[in-house]
């Protein structure tokens, strides 16, 4: 199901090894997580969900060739798989949210999501359908101007009930399973418009774990029904944000939490999982949990501006090829990288091929 790459040969030094782009016993294609950072002329750079700094058609006209320049970063870095790197979201859960009717993004509530923080989030006032694609059209514009494989984002039904105040329908199962049909329909389009992959972003699976094996799972199955692309969940520990830092650290001396959830996960049609390894305290034994399932192995710690070394990338990537083979590792970053600097993100992502390229 994987386009092939025809350019590839083209694009960095990290693509001369010897890897087949033909089909699917491609090994260690690379990809990130979701997200970078965007530039200033884009958002303001001073906090993580910053406005825009223009409106109107300069607004629409900004986030494309944000995209057109996220995509060109990532195939210079001389990654394979690429995404718009979210440069169309101010939040990678509340703007898919705010795309659908009832629900209001004007007057908004302050909730702790994740158990973890307070963020502003839109309510939910009505019956939630989708008019309209919400990500659809940057689906087809990403797969207009490359010929790489191409990923998007969405995020898990899970999450997107966490991040929400609900006025209308006082129940999270009842609305994770609304969301469920829609995330559905905008995936089958996605599909339609040519996407590769496409990631359901679940960082409440490391949250609500006894959740997880019932209605998370549930509407994590609805959400994929009938979908032929390649399907990944992606659960993390967050991006690198004191709230997330301070959590992490009363996690105790190994991370445990996709113990719980990837058994679930292995039983489950969902193709792909989104984990965090590098710099993390998971116990890699954890993989030997996913089955037949295959892996964005997070690499690259996106929790610190301290690049990579390629050989420290290899060395993770190794690690992981001690629990599962290599065809089925597809070495990523932990998290988005919105929050680092661009020169940071450009350099992890050069480092993500490198190091896979020493594998190749
Ligand atoms: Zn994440």
């Amino acid at each position: 199901m994987w386009r092939r790459c025809e350019d590839a040969e083209e694009m960095g030094q990290a693509l001369t090894g010897t890897r087949s782009l033909a089909s699917s016993t491609v090994t260690l294609a690379t990809t990130i997580a979701g997200s970078l950072p965007k530039p200033s002329w884009l958002a303001s750079r001073d906090q993580l969900w910053a406005g825009w700094a223009l409106d109107g058609d300069e607004l629409a006209e900004a986030k494309r060739d944000a995209v057109r320049v996220a995509v060109a970063e990532q195939e210079r870095a001389g990654l394979d798989i690429v995404s718009d790197g979210e440069q169309t979201r101010q939040h990678f859960v509340t703007t898919f949210i705010e795309g659908l009717e009832g629900v209001d993004a004007v007057n908004r509530a302050t909730v702790r999501i994740r158990q973890r923080y307070d963020a502003s989030v839109p309510r939910v006032v009505g019956q939630v359908t989708r008019k309209d694609g919400v990500f659809v059209d940057d689906a087809r514009f990403l797969r207009s101007i490359t010929d790489h494989r191409i990923k998007t984002q969405v995020p898990g039904p899970m999450t997107m009930v966490d991040t929400l105040q609900d006025d209308h329908y006082g129940d999270r199962e009842t609305l994770a399973m609304v969301f469920a049909g829609i995330l559905n329909e905008e995936a089958k389009e996605m599909e339609a418009a040519g996407v590769d992959l496409i990631q359901f972003d679940e960082p409440a699976f490391n949250v609500f774990l006894e959740d997880v094996p019932g209605w998370g799972i549930e509407a994590l199955e609805r959400a994929v029904e009938g979908v032929t692309a390649t399907t990944a969940v992606h659960i993390c520990y967050g991006y690198g944000v004191k709230a997330n830092i301070d959590w992490k650290r009363g996690l105790g001396p190994e991370w445990r939490q996709y113990e719980r959830t990837f058994p679930v996960l292995a039983a489950s049609s969902i193709d792909q999982v989104s984990l965090e390894i590098a710099g993390s305290r998971v116990p890699l034994e954890v993989l030997d949990l996913l089955g037949d399932k295959s892996v964005q192995a997070g690499v690259i710690d996106v929790a610190t501006d301290v690049v990579e070394s390629a050989e420290d990338v290899a060395a993770t990537i190794e690690a992981v090829t001690a629990h599962m083979p290599l065809d089925r590792i597809f070495p990523s970053t932990n998290c988005g990288m919105v929050p680092l600097s661009r020169q940071v993100a450009r350099a992890k992502m050069a480092a993500l091929a490198a190091g896979a390229a020493l594998l190749a």
